[in-house]
């Protein structure tokens, strides 16, 4: 197994229902280490980016109401396979079809408001992490 790391996002429900550090003990229990952290508030141009494979589904605009609609906490979470690790930790996208004991199946409302985003493979999280944190702010120790 390799040691990698991930781009977490707590969205506008997580943060905004205070379940943040609930989630981050969740993460931390099996021994990933956090390599960065920051609150921010997406804007139109970055979301765009972010979900850019998902700009012209239909529910588009609903997904970007909810990500616009309070700020977020991004997280470069590091350890032995914790790409994979961690979506299995957070579950399916849709809540309520998500299991008792995943992230979502626990805190989420539905496939839309459903706690987090973790990227979905190596490529994705080499991406994501450069999206939200420049060299200087990500740390070893
Ligand atoms: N999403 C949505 N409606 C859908 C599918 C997805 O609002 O029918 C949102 C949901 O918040 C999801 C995000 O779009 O987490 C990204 O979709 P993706 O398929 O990449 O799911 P994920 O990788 O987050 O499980
Ligand atoms: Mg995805």
């Amino acid at each position: 197994m390799a040691r990698e790391t991930t781009l977490i996002l707590f969205k506008p429900d997580a943060v905004s229902k205070n379940l943040t550090g609930t989630v981050l003990a969740r993460f931390q229990e099996p021994g990933f280490v956090i390599r960065g952290i920051k609150m921010l508030r997406f804007d139109k141009a970055l979301l765009d980016e972010h979900y850019s494979e998902l700009t012209e589904f239909p529910f588009y605009p609903l997904l970007e109401e909810f990500m616009l609609s309070g700020p977020v906490i991004a997280l470069a979470l590091e350890g032995e396979d914790v790409i994979k690790t961690i979506r299995a930790m957070i579950g399916p996208t849709d809540s309520t079809k998500a299991p008792k004991g995943t992230i979502r199946g626990d805190f989420g409302e539905c496939n839309r408001i459903n706690m987090c985003h973790a990227s979905d493979g190596p490529e994705s999280a080499a991406v994501e992490i450069k999206r939200f944190f420049s060299e200087d702010e990500l740390f070893d120790y």
